[in-house]
């Protein structure tokens, strides 16, 4: 690591580059600029390259520690990463939340003008079965320009290009306007509790001046071919409902069928939720998202999501847009079967019968609105319905400094490329922060295409090289637009 330390250092010591670009003021700073431009566009990219293949060396390292949860034993790697920032003059603290678990917190010092931005990642990963994968999940090892490992790109990547960048920061000597906090926490996968939601529980204090945090939650999507299509700024997540339906009736012999046996009464009313008719609606970011998207799309797509809002009530697009399980996810509440419980003998009807559903809830849509929606579906006031969880999700502003930073990266590394607000339908750490005021953007600064997404979670996941490089380049440029001082 040392080593291609010393060679940016010296890069950034030559000063060829950052003076002009750090203020902001390279674009006005005219022909200087151009000169530095050029200038700084060699030493720019050889920075970036450099910093690069650091960011390589590094995860390599990070995804060869096992942190699995459960059990998690994320104190491993926050160790790791508070070892490299102490190597780099940033002191970091490590915040037992249970045995073997902890989180990351470090901050680097800017004058306070105004308010900082905290770049959070997990440290945790899903499994992985070694016997489904062409390489060892936790391997660190690069095939074919790609860095393979649990964790590549949900979220060892792009925690090291948020530490990347960070070192970056620190090595310039660039005057920062926000102190920049660098925190990662275990436990995501699973919901928190004894990471981001810990921290948020013990710890506020250590974020209070934050006003922004960048964090995972969406990308640059890309093509087959791994060109840019938009990048998609996750502002806002769907809330998490998890539902419980329980029937009862008459045990009884199964060789004397019962007509509203528990069974009978619970399958019906599933069969009643699964074939209802989805139940779209279009949020005003929503409607800008796939207005933004429609300019990638052709024929009657094209026309669909240019727009949008007209379109949701007629049965043939609706067919259109629930051919894609992520966008048609953001038009609606969406409800998913997942737990069946019922009997313990075949020839017993049991007299008891129940079933989980995940519900992911747009923006702004209540608890109690959503569970008075599905009743008259349910159609069935014997079906018991109980909340197991409830977790709401509060979009961010997108009229911010830090959106407008990142839409100034993205025009200037990628040109005609929209920047455009998206909403999850997953769940991300960024919840715990929107509870505490902060304005929370899930962005990883990377083209991911259909294949590299379905990796995540799954099987064979990996980060190319080169988008790494790109990830830290960025991440670096869009923490000097939105906190240098100017
Ligand atoms: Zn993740």
């Amino acid at each position: 690591m040392l080593k291609s330390a010393k060679l940016i250092s010296l890069a950034l010591s030559m000063g060829l580059f950052f003076p002009a670009t750090i203020c902001g003021a390279g674009a006005s700073a005219g022909s200087a600029t151009a000169g530095h431009a050029n200038e700084g566009t060699a030493a720019h990219s050889g920075l970036y390259k450099s910093a690069g293949e650091e960011a390589t060396k590094i995860l390599a390292d990070y995804l060869k520690i096992d942190t699995t949860v459960p059990p998690g034993n994320e104190k491993k790697g926050a160790e790791y990463l508070a070892k490299i920032l102490a190597e780099n003059g940033i002191e970091a603290k490590i915040l037992d939340t249970a045995p073997e678990r902890a989180c990351v917190y470090a901050r680097l010092k800017g004058t306070g003008k105004k308010k900082a931005v905290v770049l959070l990642n997990h440290i945790d990963v899903v499994p992985a079965n070694p016997a489904d994968w062409k390489h060892p999940p936790f391997c660190g090892e690069i095939y074919d320009g790609e860095l393979w490992g649990r964790g590549a790109l949900d979220m060892k990547g792009q925690g090291i290009i948020q530490l990347e960048a960070m070192l970056l920061l620190k090595r310039s000597g660039v005057k920062l306007d926000r102190d920049i906090i660098f925190l990662g926490t275990p436990d995501e996968e699973v919901g928190g509790e004894f990471g981001a939601g810990w921290f948020k529980k013990h710890h506020p204090e250590l974020v209070s001046d934050a006003e922004f945090l960048i964090n995972e939650g969406f990308c640059i999507e890309a093509d087959e071919k791994g060109n840019a299509k938009y990048w998609g700024v996750n502002y806002a997540e769907k809330s998490a409902l998890w539902l419980e339906l329980k029937t009862k009736g008459q045990a009884g012999h199964a060789s004397m069928p019962l007509p509203d046996s528990s069974t009978n009464r619970l399958v019906r009313a599933l069969n009643r939720i699964v074939n209802a008719s989805p139940n779209l609606k279009v949020l005003p970011p929503v409607a800008q998202y796939f207005k933004e998207i429609s300019k990638l799309e052709t024929g009657k797509t094209k026309e669909v999501y240019a727009d949008i809002g007209s379109h949701v009530k007629d049965p043939a697009d609706v067919k259109i847009l629930m051919g894609d399980v992520l966008k048609s996810s953001m038009l609606r509440n969406t409800i998913s079967l997942t737990v069946l419980k019922a009997g313990y003998k075949t020839n017993v009807i049991p007299g008891e019968a129940s079933a989980q559903l995940d519900c992911r809830i747009l923006p702004g849509v209540t608890k109690d609105e959503f569970v008075s929606y599905i009743k008259p579906i349910i159609d069935d006031p014997k079906v018991e319905i109980s909340v197991l969880e409830w977790n709401v999700a509060s979009p961010s502003e997108i009229k911010t400094d830090l959106y407008s930073a990142i839409e100034a990266v993205a025009a200037e590394e990628s040109p005609d490329v929209p920047v455009v607000p998206v909403v999850v339908p997953w769940f991300t750490d960024s919840h715990w922060f929107r509870e505490l005021g902060i304005t929370a953007y899930g962005f990883e600064p990377v083209e991911i295409d259909k294949a590299h997404f379905a990796t995540m979670h799954g099987v064979d996941e990996r980060i190319p090289l080169r988008g790494l490089e790109n990830g830290v380049k960025r991440m670096h440029k869009i923490l000097l637009k939105v906190a240098a001082a100017k």
